[in-house]
């Protein structure tokens, strides 16, 4: 081969091989550039109630003030997941569109291990989730979070019938309206009320578990309540 030949090919070859490793390198990594994700990162693992909660603090904030961080929602992600979860926080909240914890928190995939049910009630199904997220993800924080306005509980307030399973739930919200009821309190304040207390209730709920228990005796597990305000979007921790 001419001299004057062989020196372009080389560079062609050199030059592909850097655009395939480069290719392979985008792929491995998330379709978000890492400047934009910085904010996002946590620790690999979350191992106390504390660090957990500040990340949730954090995430709160950046909801709040409207620079939510950029979530990997890649596929790349997702087959990082297949391999297995590791969610740092369980939040037990109300069904109420208004109140997606994942967007609340600014969290993203595999961060956050969910249950919701109206009026974030605990029953036995409720509890049985928690205690598979504490017991065998080892998840260090557990958050009841109510809500302004929670319509499960305006319901039992207000009273009446509560046709098909509805029922289930008013029954277990009803002890918690029954004390806001002491307090002398009135219509918007009452339901607040209530809603405070019916997040206690629950977690008292939680705190009975045997498992949630041996956790807690530990000092591996929290249980923390919260409230969240529809309009301002804050957490507020009870
Ligand atoms: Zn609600």
């Amino acid at each position: 081969m001419p001299v004057g030949l062989a020196l372009p090919l080389l560079l062609v070859a050199v030059l592909a091989t850097i655009v395939v490793v480069a290719g392979c390198t985008a792929k491995n990594k998330s379709a978000i550039p890492a400047n934009q994700r910085q904010e996002y990162e946590r620790p690999e693992k979350v191992e106390s109630a504390v660090e957990a909660k500040k990340l949730l603090v954090e995430g709160n904030e950046r909801f709040v003030s409207g620079e939510t961080a950029e979530k990997d929602l890649s596929g790349t992600r997702r087959d990082e997941l297949t391999e297995g979860q590791k969610p740092f926080a369980v939040i037990v909240c109300c069904a109420d569109s208004r109140v997606p914890p994942e967007h609340v928190f600014d969290q993203g995939l595999g961060d956050i291990f969910v249950v919701r049910v109206a009026g974030n009630v605990a029953d036995p199904v409720a509890i049985g989730s928690v205690e598979y997220a504490v017991e065998h993800l080892e998840v260090p924080l557990v958050v009841v979070l109510g809500h302004e306005k929670c319509g499960a509980v305006s319901a039992t307030v207000e009273g009446g019938e509560a046709p098909g399973s509805i029922g289930a739930i008013v029954e277990k919200i009803s002890p918690s309206v029954e004390k806001a009821r002491g307090g002398n309190l009135e219509d918007e304040e009452l339901i607040e009320k209530a809603v405070e207390l019916n997040v206690e209730q629950t977690m008292r709920d939680l705190k009975a578990s045997p498992i949630v228990t041996e956790r807690r005796g530990k000092e591996e597990l929290s249980i923390l309540g919260a409230t969240y305000e529809l309009g301002s979007g804050e957490v507020k921790w009870l």
